[in-house]
């Protein structure tokens, strides 16, 4: 699509990284395409400013200004550039949280992600896997990790190895309810309602996205326990299966000795003569003696 000069220079120039700024293009388009024009012009690109400014809030614009004002490149702004480089075995993959913060999120995945590296670096995972692999090394064999900040999962936590996000269970108060509905609008799957001037959440099918807590102006929706939840031996492929949830709700802690206990079973259970990625060991084994191992680590 065409762009009139001074649209582009003005998107150009926003300091932002380049994924979220092809986004932001994207948007721009989209809008001309709906306005019937061939030319992205200033009215869309202005229009966009305002669509971004509102998703994203005051707070997050500061941040970006700020970490732009601190020189930081795209690479700095993008942690898993970091994680991912080199010749490894394994991917570590972030939500959107690792550009500049996502309001939603209860994990601070950045921090998370560098450690989790570290651990696969230290339990030597690339090697044991060349090792264990039947066949030439190619991308699905992989170790893969996926974190995400909340349970809305952008990174489909659940179709990796390895998936982590955070969490926050709601309960209710008997802090008074003003009735402003907040918590109704902003589950996505309602099941917050009112009820004789007090909410009611349907515990059943809440997936501990933590909204109705954060979004309560009163408190009168609190988290009863919050952390993270981890599931092991997601995949996409012929044998596609969803990871098996290890924790619920737990700590951060529980994440290395789920990663130490994967190890484990490679080195014990991967059968060379055939098997080429870790969910075949999991599809094969189980995720029993992880979730053991790891509830057993203080
Ligand atoms: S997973 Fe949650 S925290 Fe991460 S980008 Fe998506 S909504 Fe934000
Ligand atoms: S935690 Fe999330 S899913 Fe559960 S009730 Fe609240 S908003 Fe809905
Ligand atoms: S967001 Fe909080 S104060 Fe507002 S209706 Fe829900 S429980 Fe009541």
């Amino acid at each position: 699509m065409k762009w009139e000069k001074e649209a582009r220079e003005v998107v150009d120039a926003i300091p932002i990284h380049e994924v979220i700024k092809n986004m932001v293009i994207l948007w721009a388009e989209k809008l001309a395409r709906k306005n019937k024009s061939e030319t992205v012009t200033m009215k869309e690109v202005t229009k966009t400013r305002d669509d971004y400014f509102d998703f994203l809030g005051q707070e997050t614009m500061d941040r970006i200004q700020k970490m732009r004002d601190e020189g930081m490149s795209d690479e700095q702004l993008d942690p898993m550039i970091e994680l991912n480089k080199g010749q490894v075995l394994y991917t570590v993959d972030l939500c959107h949280d690792r550009f500049f913060g996502c309001n939603r999120a209860m994990v601070n995945t950045r921090e998370v992600g560098k450690k989790v590296k570290e651990r696969m670096e230290s339990l030597n995972i690339t090697q044991i896997i060349a090792d264990k692999c039947h066949d030439v090394l190619m991308p699905h064999s992989t170790f893969t990790v996926s974190i995400s900040g909340c349970a809305n999962s952008c990174t489909a936590t659940e179709s990796h190895e390895v998936g982590i996000y955070g969490v926050a269970d709601p309960m209710v108060t008997d802090v008074e309810c003003s009735q402003c509905g907040k918590c109704t609008e902003i589950c996505m799957d309602g099941l917050v309602h009112l009820e004789n001037g007090k909410p009611v959440i349907d515990k059943n099918n809440c997936v501990l996205c933590g909204a109705c807590i954060k979004y309560c102006p009163t408190g009168t929706i609190k988290a009863k326990d919050e952390g993270i939840t981890i599931t092991v031996g997601g995949y996409i492929g012929r044998w596609k299966q969803y990871g098996k949830e290890i924790f619920r709700i737990t700590d951060e802690s529980k994440i290395y000795p789920v990663l130490d206990a994967c190890v484990d079973l490679i080195k014990k259970e991967w059968r060379e003569d055939f098997e080429d990625h870790f969910s075949l060991v999991i599809r094969r084994c189980g995720v029993d003696s992880i979730q053991e191992r790891a509830r057993k680590s203080s």
